[in-house]
């Protein structure tokens, strides 16, 4: 994304009063903008809109919200329909209600603007814009956090900024956007494992053998023979019969007894049902048990689908 060239953006305006059309159009040449565009109703802004589009550019929209042929609101759906990244700046005439910008911004709306329109107003916009624009071009991983996220159903704000080797400062410009954009939503704040030594939770787990630590076990049933007390796994029954008092096993609850999620050791022969986990730090080596971990709280966010 090219930061310096916002005012290279072309600009639609969709509003039914050529007076504030002109007046628009005059600020935002001071402002640098040239490329305007002027429509007096909804239909003819969604056909240039469109027509924009094809030309390879997404313009900056500024939309009235009492259009005399469209519920405006319908118009800005229909343009964020056909380019969700748009940016649409909504004029309303009188002052709204703080219930009333809220959703209009959940609609989709970028920004809302007053009327009557002050050069101030649409500086500060203009300014609030790029300085956006500035972030995510620095960061540049909007698409990283999307990729990110879309993988899994939840993710949480602390493994963001780890992943992408970002501070929180750059992630949470992305994030707002994405909430705003209705791409995810904020749920309840998610703890995490992380490595004592460097914070980072970017960590694997180790899983072994609780008796000699080696990692090369399997999952196995285990069968308690009564009779004779022997316990071990169930490829140890060779043709039912124990590998201990060589009798058969007969009736199950009876003669014997198994057991699920069990694990045997290829190593030693352990038979253990707890696995020993410990922690590798993939950031800085470190190896640590849960006992040792820290623990991280951080915001959590959900894709929505
Ligand atoms: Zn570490
Ligand atoms: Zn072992
Ligand atoms: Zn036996």
């Amino acid at each position: 994304m090219n930061v310096s060239k916002l005012e290279e953006k072309e600009v639609l305006i969709i509003d039914d009063s050529p007076a504030v059309g002109i007046l628009l159009k005059e600020f935002l040449n001071k402002l640098g903008f040239k490329k305007i565009h002027s429509c007096q109703n909804g239909i003819t802004g969604i056909e240039t809109f469109k027509e924009i589009i094809k030309s390879g550019t997404v313009p900056l929209v500024f939309l009235d919200y009492n259009l005399p042929d469209m519920y405006a609101l319908s118009v800005m759906t229909q343009l964020l329909s056909i380019r969700p990244d748009v940016k649409v700046i909504i004029e309303t005439a009188r002052e709204r209600t703080e219930e009333s910008i809220k959703d209009l911004i959940a609609q989709g709306a970028y920004q809302y603007l007053a009327k009557p329109i002050r050069l101030e107003k649409i500086k500060e916009t203009i300014e609030t814009l790029k300085n956006e624009e500035m972030e995510l071009a620095t960061v540049d991983t909007l698409d990283s956090v999307v990729n990110l996220m879309s993988n899994t159903t939840q993710i949480s704000l602390l493994r963001l900024s780890q992943y992408l080797n970002k501070t929180d400062e750059e992630i949470l410009p992305i994030i707002k956007q994405l909430v705003s954009n209705k791409k995810i939503t904020k749920i309840n704040t998610i703890k995490e494992i992380a490595c004592p030594k460097c914070n980072h939770i970017r960590v694997a787990q180790m899983f072994h053998c609780p008796k000699c630590k080696g990692a090369d076990f399997k999952q196995e049933k285990i069968i308690e023979h009564y009779k004779c007390g022997n316990v071990s796994t169930e490829s140890s029954y060779n043709e039912d019969k124990c590998p201990k008092c060589h009798q058969l096993i007969k009736v199950f609850g009876v003669d014997y007894r198994m057991q699920d999620n069990f694990y045997a050791c290829n190593e030693c022969k352990e038979i253990f049902s707890e696995i020993s986990i410990n922690y590798l730090c993939l950031k800085c080596n470190d190896k640590f048990t849960l006992e040792h971990a820290k623990l991280l709280s951080s915001q959590g966010y959900s894709w929505l689908r």
